[in-house]
């Protein structure tokens, strides 16, 4: 028996074709059109990051002796990459292994009050749009884990960002439930006078969390969450672009 060859017609392919292309066209558009949105919320705007200690001081130390200074300058390193991309103009307390205080300054304690003093007078000079002063945490017990974002009572603008970083916090890391807390004891939140927040970023007491800490890859998503926390912050404020007045 001689089985008839059936012609299937071609042209159901080609609206297959169609659809698959249009999918493709209005993907591309849109993601342009998200990152278009996300560079006007954020660009122009002023950001101080601040990576917590740094040499002598090395802030909590973990349990396999990683250290807080190391960890939170690497993340603030990617969050002004993911910025500077965007037109954000950012500042960084420290950019390297070491402090603020005056090099003839002696003594770990008067180092850290100076060094302390130092950043919160650089952040009031140049009046940036935020302030995110990036730590990392450690308690005697090991149980404990999970990011968490703090705020001086009393400022509004202060509470919002640390209750968005919070929820990126939250969602990108997946790993902690803590709410955003007020915090009148840190000095940096205290004394400075723009919104800010201090991030804690993990418990390096904790060693699940200090393994993920110390990896790159860990590194960048708390950095993403971060961003994605200024992104929010903004956005949801609609802030217009605030820059010190010139008194030159
Ligand atoms: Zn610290």
């Amino acid at each position: 028996m001689r089985y008839m060859r059936v012609r299937r017609p071609w042209w159901p392919y080609l609206s297959w074709a169609v659809m698959v292309f249009l999918c493709l066209v209005v993907g591309l558009g849109y993601q342009e059109q998200m990152r278009t949105a996300t560079t006007q919320v954020v660009g122009g705007r002023v950001v101080v990051i601040d990576p917590g200690h740094g040499q002598p001081d090395p802030g909590s130390i973990g349990v396999s002796g990683a250290l807080e200074k190391d960890i939170v300058l690497a993340i603030a390193v990617y969050v002004r990459e993911l910025l500077e991309c965007r037109g954000v103009v950012v500042h960084m307390t420290r950019s390297g292994d070491y402090d603020l205080a005056k090099p003839a300054t002696e003594g770990l304690a008067a180092r850290k009050r100076e060094d302390l003093a130092a950043r919160v007078a650089l952040v009031n000079e140049l009046a940036p749009d935020m302030l995110i002063s990036i730590h990392a945490n450690a308690f005697p017990s090991a149980r404990w884990s999970g990011a968490q974002t703090f705020y001086p009572k009393g400022c509004a603008l202060s509470h919002s960002l640390a209750v968005s970083m919070q929820t990126q916090l939250s969602r990108i890391t997946g790993r902690t439930q803590r709410q955003a807390s007020s915090q009148q004891d840190l000095v940096i939140l205290r004394d400075v006078q723009v919104p800010a927040t201090v991030v804690e970023v993990g418990f390096l007491s904790n060693p699940q969390e200090e393994a993920l800490l110390k990896q790159d890859e860990y590194q960048q998503r708390v950095a993403w969450a971060i961003y994605a926390g200024i992104v929010q912050y903004v956005n949801d404020l609609s802030l217009p672009v605030h820059h010190k007045e010139d008194t030159s």
